[in-house]
């Protein structure tokens, strides 16, 4: 079993990949490869859809309005940034922030996957469908999906929760249901042992292997 800082090193070695990554045609239009920033050791790690203009201009996730949320919610349950890692589904923008193509996250999942699978957090928090929908292998919808956690991908939980941009456009309400999510996942990081969760469909460790394969 690697050290933890082989692993840290094998993660900067597939940033060093990314940042040159041609595997589809956002490679033609990007500013910066987003590859991911934080702890590499950390409890905690945060999947988004795709960076947005600010993201594609600094090389950074989240660092425009949803971004300010983000902190604002991190910061309600103890955390700061430095504490967490974040990383997105693409890493590099779709032109004009429209949604990510199935062939776009086909080609990116697998530097999301060896993020994963390197930093080994205990709660991974997806936000919004696209990111939700990856990680659990569903169809289902992020407003039926949050609200509880699963037991996934290498013993990690999973909590979904609304995209901030989502939460941002719909007011107090959502950012309310993200309040409860974000108590959910302090929650899991404070509880001394591992209880009990319910298991979805694709959320055992080989379905996902596959997923991400
Ligand atoms: N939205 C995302 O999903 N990711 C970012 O990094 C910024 C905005």
């Amino acid at each position: 079993m690697p050290t933890v800082s082989q692993n840290v090193e094998i993660l900067d070695q597939l940033r060093a990949r990314a940042l040159v990554c041609v595997k589809c045609a956002l490679s033609d239009t990007r500013t910066n490869v987003v590859f991911g920033v934080g702890d590499p050791q950390a409890r905690l790690m945060f999947v988004g859809e795709a960076p947005g203009k600010n993201e594609d201009l600094q090389g950074e996730p989240f660092v425009g309005a949803a971004g300010k949320l983000l902190d604002t919610l991190l910061d309600e349950i103890g955390l700061v940034r430095s504490d967490v890692y974040i990383a997105n589904v693409l890493k590099c923008r779709p032109p004009g922030n429209r949604d990510p193509k199935t062939e776009e996250i086909e080609a990116c999942k697998g530097y999301l996957r060896e993020q994963i699978r390197l930093i080994a957090p205990e709660v991974v928090m997806t936000l919004g469908n696209f990111a939700t929908r990856l990680l659990l292998n569903t169809e289902v919808g992020i407003t039926r999906l949050r609200g509880q956690s699963y037991q996934w991908w290498l013993g990690a939980s999973l909590v979904p929760t609304f995209h901030p941009a989502a939460a941002l456009r719909s007011g107090e309400r959502v950012t309310n249901q993200m309040r409860e999510d974000f108590a959910m996942v302090r929650g899991i990081l404070d509880r001394p042992v591992v209880g009990t969760e319910e298991m979805v469909d694709g959320a055992d460790e080989a379905a996902q292997m596959e997923l991400f394969g």
